[in-house]
């Protein structure tokens, strides 16, 4: 069940504020506020999703390749594609989850340790 009171629906609806990266009618990315590489990045849909499994299972394939198009835009954008990334995304309690919005993280600038978000 999606909780329409979690902070990314806020940033969402611009009632927080956050730094943009990219933002279009569909999607938005921004700086994580506590990051914990040179550059982390978070994406999210503009889509009541709670998770992974929830976004893929529940929108079509055009939405679904779209996010993902655009987290690779944002790759490229960053100039992080050469040097490497890691775009990981937390889900529920064993992933660690703490925002219940379906996002993912995009880290980089630097090497990124083997345990990390
Ligand atoms: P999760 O553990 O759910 O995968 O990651 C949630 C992320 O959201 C964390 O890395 C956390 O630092 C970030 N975060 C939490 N609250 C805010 C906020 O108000 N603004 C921004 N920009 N990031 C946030």
């Amino acid at each position: 069940m999606y909780d329409n009171n979690n902070i990314f629906a806020k940033i969402i609806a611009g009632k927080i504020p956050c730094k943009k990266i990219y933002e279009d009618e569909h999607v938005l990315f921004f700086e994580d506020i506590n990051p914990v590489s040179k550059i982390h990045i978070l994406g999210i849909p503009k889509l009541k999703c709670v998770n992974f499994s929830d976004f893929v299972a529940n929108n079509n394939e055009k939405t679904i390749s779209n996010f993902f198009k655009k987290i690779n835009m944002v790759i490229e954008s960053l100039g992080i594609k050469e040097s490497g990334y890691r775009v990981i995304s937390n889900s529920g309690i064993d992933g660690g989850q703490e925002v219940p919005h379906f996002h993912v993280h995009i880290l980089g600038g630097e090497k990124i340790g083997s345990k990390i978000r």
